[in-house]
């Protein structure tokens, strides 16, 4: 079975499912315009950003651009950063849905950098116990 074949199915043609990935009976215009959709998104964000459309008990799209991910839905628009950690922002605007992704890392770094200094502090403060190598110079 080619992809195609896979997805061009129904006695008219215009079911566009996978069978074994979705099975839903999703159609070739559902697609069209979900995929029209991830377009228009990428448009709001800006040239960089690539759109994404899957399958999963219906067609979705989302965009992307390195980590970060950018979901629509009828409520608004979440922006999700997937790193080491995940931060994530709300939005009606997809572009202040990304800033306010970027606005929760830079809180958590710099928590982390507090964190950091406090733990560096008690660490200093401890008698005759010598720093992990590499770590702590001067
Ligand atoms: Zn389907």
């Amino acid at each position: 079975m080619t992809k195609t074949e896979k997805y061009d199915r129904g006695p008219n043609g215009d079911l566009y499912c996978s069978p074994t990935l979705c099975g839903l009976g999703c159609t070739r215009a559902h697609y069209e315009k979900v995929k029209a959709k991830a377009q228009k998104l990428c448009a709001r964000l800006g040239p960089a950003w690539k759109p994404n459309v899957h399958e999963n008990l219906g067609w979705h799209y989302s965009a992307s651009l390195g980590d970060v991910t950018v979901h629509e839905s009828k409520h608004g628009c979440t922006a999700m950063y997937n790193g080491p950690s995940q931060f994530i922002g709300d939005d009606k605007d997809p572009r202040r849905a990304v800033v306010k992704a970027y606005a929760a890392a830079e809180k958590a770094v710099a928590l982390q950098m507090a964190a950091n200094a406090v733990v560096r502090k008690a660490l200093l403060s401890v008698p005759r116990l010598p720093a992990p190598v590499g770590v702590l110079r001067a």
